[in-house]
């Protein structure tokens, strides 16, 4: 089953403890479409880059054979920065920059092919861009929003109207906390759920996620890892690995999104033990499964 992306595609500058990278492959896009890639095809990227963006980044995307009739390339245009360095704790992250430059003028356009595709998965990026892309959508069975507390910020209204519009969103802790001006989390989560989507999706980072839905809640503890390189990107491969799950399977109910949270975490683990896109590269259906098994024993009692 088909699965449409949008969301940012860039150039990362990031900065952890353990080293510092410029000029990465990043983009909530990118990282949602390769992690779905290893569970579902085609995959339908919709986005924008600049004509300084890497031929080698592009044969990457061919390499995981995601779709890229919806990439538009502009001429003399740069593609979207984004530069950050992360905290000893490798959790809070301060934001140098982030320059939109093709995205500033970027109207997402949805080839004709991909207007009847049945699950849209919104990566992050401005909420404008989001619902210009849901208006294009012919009666979409399932879409996933994800977002961050930039345009929780400047662009609240919009982003509220997202929210209403959408099926599953996947935010962060502090995020919702923000969203729902609320400081109890599971208080967040119940008052996020009566503005629209049916199901939500709490990431609290390296203590795993949470998924809600009417009164029921399911929490997944993270998967420990000990080598952390790069946090970048984990919350994109977190949904890019649950929405590819969930297409795998055909299976959108409650009960399946349980093992799709987990499928999304065992891919973010993957993603934060190297730099940009480097840990979620030349995954195998062995490497992913012999991780969620031991993800199973460990949460099992
Ligand atoms: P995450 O660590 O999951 O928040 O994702 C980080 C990725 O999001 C980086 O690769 C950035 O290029 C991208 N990013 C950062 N800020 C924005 C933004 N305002 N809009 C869209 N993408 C962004």
């Amino acid at each position: 089953m088909s699965l449409l992306v949008v969301g940012s595609i860039a150039l990362d500058d990031v900065e952890t403890p353990k080293a510092k990278v410029e000029g990465a492959l990043g983009g909530s896009n990118t990282f949602i479409s390769i992690a779905a890639s290893y569970f579902t095809k085609p995959i339908h990227m919709v986005g924008v880059v600049g004509e300084d963006f890497p031929k080698e980044h592009i044969d990457l995307f061919n390499k995981y054979d995601i779709n890229l009739e919806g990439l538009q390339i502009i001429k003399g245009g740069k593609t979207f920065r984004w530069g950050g360095v992360y905290l000893e704790n490798f959790i809070d992250r301060d934001t140098n920059y982030t320059d939109l430059n093709v995205f500033e003028n970027f109207n997402p356009v949805i080839p004709e092919s991909q207007k009847k595709s049945k699950v849209v998965l919104l990566g992050n990026i401005d909420p404008v861009l989001q619902l210009n892309v849901l208006e294009q959508i012919e009666n979409p069975e399932l879409v996933i929003c994800d977002t961050m507390n930039l345009w929780i910020n400047i662009r609240n209204q919009e982003l509220k109207e997202v929210i209403n519009k959408i099926d599953v969103l996947i935010i962060n802790d502090s995020e919702a906390k923000m969203l729902a001006d609320e400081n109890n989390l599971i208080k967040a989560a119940k008052m996020i759920l009566k503005t629209g989507p049916k199901y939500l999706i709490i990431k609290k980072g390296e203590h795993g996620a949470m998924l809600f839905h009417n009164e029921d809640i399911f929490s997944a503890p993270a998967f420990p890892i000990e080598e952390l390189h790069d946090p970048t990107g984990a919350g994109d491969t977190f949904a890019g690995g649950f929405a590819g799950y969930l297409l795998k399977t055909g299976d959108i109910t409650y009960e399946n999104m349980k093992t799709a949270v987990v499928y999304g975490s065992v891919l973010a683990s993957f993603s934060v033990e190297q730099f940009s896109t480097g840990g979620i590269e030349d995954l195998t259906e062995g490497k992913i499964n012999e991780r969620f098994e031991a993800f199973k024993k460990m949460a099992q009692f």
